[in-house]
């Protein structure tokens, strides 16, 4: 490509609307540009960076056997409806009507599509297994669209659905895309973990996500700093305290109301007492789908809300608002306790089975009770593990410390099991001619999201360094002075060899100040640069810059094509490609 036509405009500037580099960065290459609030044109320069990104993902889809389709975008509402997602989906789900005001929705995920097809298609199981997928434009109306293409309302997905004859098979199919992902994540250059993931209502133990670790990432991980477990927050395991519950009377000091006025914060309740935090317990109240549920928790530690969800069961819970808590409680929000709470079900986290004369609210306008213990003052509740693990928390496989970093999510597997087929009545006859339902897993990629997160953890001051496998091109040459006609021609004839052998190149052939063209070559990230100015060419050089070190290479003019080449596949990231 020839700078001067192509359609790449750079801006010094960083733009006022976007929070996280990959979004800046972007903006300023001008690689997208922004149509509405999550919704997004891909520009030439940055749909050269998805479709390097797509042709690996195809790559190793293939490799692993799966094979690529092409669904509708626009589904009928029929199909969600017989999944039970039609009502369950929400907001997210952007539905419209046709002219006959039938309802269809743009397809945010396509578990109910596929296995629609999948039911018409499968007979027996000769058919399976079989793993379908896509790389399409998903749709959902994201409560929050930001961060540019990490979170949009509009955007590419790489979706992939198998189907198994039974569980051992779709644990063996779900086994294939665990390694197919991290080939992929891989080659595209990226630093990323595969951690334990929330089944949520779907229930199993079978999900991974893929996070990219970067600062600016939404998701928060704990990691095992000897064994490789990881997980992600919401699912991370704390160490439950085993045995019995049994609490020593002998201990028990004289129970006591103290006056707390307008305090309603642990710290500031903790230090008025004169104790630690851990010695409070925080009385939270949840409402649960139709009930309330009050929820006991240690006074350092946090509610996980999704741990709560899945032990409840619920479809939704929020926390209960200030009227609720006061009509439950008799007293007033902020001064909340189990002693005297009825007609509530009382939930524990197990950091607050040992403790003994704790301090808890007197569900009394600003007053606190002290010396509070299971059995004598109220009832012992229900203990589970419900809190969020912190820094320093106990890794659940090995004992070792914890450590909590970001991360943004890539990728997210699952292994579904029936959930759809059995909804739909995706059945297939098996070798007794005995009808079975087909069991499922499901496999996703953002592959925009993907593109944001390499910037994310590939930029320095002065712009993107681009890994190899997924630049928008491999090499630009860049000739320091076009007026010059030996620089030119230089330039020139280096772009068509380059081009010639199937290098992707791209020429800076404006005729601009050197200074301006070093700017955006640092800007791009391009990972090669060659340059050809009159200093080197009087001595029969040309330079080759490696944008990720910084380091300059000056070579013959005739010997630059050797270099490229192995600098190319040192940079590659080339690895051993392996059938699965
Ligand atoms: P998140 O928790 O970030 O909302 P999700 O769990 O809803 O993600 P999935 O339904 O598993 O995401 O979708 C598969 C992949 O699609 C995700 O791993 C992510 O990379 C990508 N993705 C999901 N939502 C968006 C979005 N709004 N914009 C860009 N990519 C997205
Ligand atoms: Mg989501």
């Amino acid at each position: 490509m020839r700078f001067s036509q192509a359609l790449i405009n750079t801006v010094r500037e960083v733009p006022a609307d976007a929070e996280i580099i990959s979004h800046q960065l972007m903006l300023r290459t001008g690689m997208i540009k922004k149509l509405a609030a999550g919704i997004y044109s891909y520009l030439p320069l940055g749909y050269r960076v998805i479709r390097k990104i797509e042709r690996i993902i195809r790559q190793e889809m293939d490799l692993a056997g799966a094979q690529e389709v092409y669904l509708p975008v626009l589904c009928p509402s029929e199909i969600w409806q017989e999944s039970g997602r039609w009502s369950l989906y929400g907001p997210e789900l952007m539905r419209l009507k046709d002219r006959h005001q039938r309802e269809f929705c743009l397809g945010p995920t396509h578990e109910e599509v596929i296995t629609d097809l999948v039911r018409r298609e499968v007979r027996s199981y000769r058919q399976l297994p079989v793993n379908l997928y896509q790389i399409q434009t998903k749709f959902r109306d994201e409560i929050r669209p930001r961060f540019g293409l990490m979170r949009g309302r509009e955007f590419i997905m790489k979706d992939a659905y198998s189907f198994d004859v039974d569980e051992e098979g779709a644990e063996i199919s779900y086994i294939k895309m665990k390694e197919t992902y991290q080939n992929i994540f891989s080659r595209c250059g990226l630093k990323f973990k595969m951690v334990e993931a929330d089944t949520g209502a779907i229930g199993g133990s079978f999900s991974h996500e893929f996070m990219v670790l970067a600062e600016s990432g939404e998701d928060l991980i704990a990691g095992c700093q000897k064994c490789d477990y990881g997980s992600n927050i919401e699912k991370a395991e704390c160490l439950a305290q085993k045995g019995e519950f049994s609490s020593d009377a002998g201990l028990w000091k004289e129970r006591e109301s103290v006056s707390t006025p307008n305090l309603t914060a642990v710290k500031e309740v903790a230090s008025f007492l004169g104790v630690n935090p851990e010695q409070l317990v925080k009385t939270l109240f949840v409402q649960a789908d139709q009930e309330i549920v009050a929820v006991l928790i240690r006074g350092d530690y946090e509610l996980n809300e999704v741990k709560l969800k899945n032990l409840l069961g619920a479809a939704e819970i929020t926390m209960a608002d200030k009227e609720t808590i006061e009509t439950v409680t008799g007293g007033s929000m902020g001064f909340s306790g189990p002693v005297g709470l009825k007609n509530v079900r009382l939930l524990a986290d197990y950091s607050v089975k040992n403790l003994v004369n704790f301090v808890t609210g007197a569900n009394l306008k600003d007053t606190h009770l002290i010396n509070v213990n299971w059995e004598r003052d109220c009832p012992v509740p229900a203990f589970a593990d419900l809190r969020i693990v912190q820094e320093g928390d106990v890794c659940p496989r090995c004992g070792t410390a914890l450590s909590i970093t970001r991360g943004i999510e890539v990728g997210h597997i699952f292994k579904l099991g029936t959930k759809y087929s059995k909804a739909l009545k995706a059945c297939y006859l098996d070798r007794e001619g005995e009808e079975k339902v087909i069991v499922m897993g499901c496999y996703g990629i953002g592959v925009g999201r993907t593109m944001a997160a390499a910037i994310e953890q590939n930029h320095d001051k002065d712009g993107i360094i681009w890994p190899m496998p997924i630049a928008p091109y491999q090499v630009l040459v860049l000739p320091t002075d076009v007026t010059d006609k030996e620089i030119r021609d230089t330039a020139d004839f280096i772009y068509g060899q380059l081009l010639a052998v199937g290098i992707e190149t791209i020429i800076d052939d404006r005729d601009e100040r050197p200074g301006i063209k070093f700017k955006d070559a640092d800007l791009l990230g391009i990972p090669l640069r060659i340059t050809i100015g009159r200093k080197s060419l009087n001595q029969g050089l040309v330079e080759i810059r490696i944008r990720e070190s910084g380091e300059t290479i000056r070579v013959p003019k005739d010997k630059y094509q050797e270099k490229v080449q192995e600098l190319i596949h040192k940079l590659s990231n080339i690895y051993i490609m392996k059938l699965i």
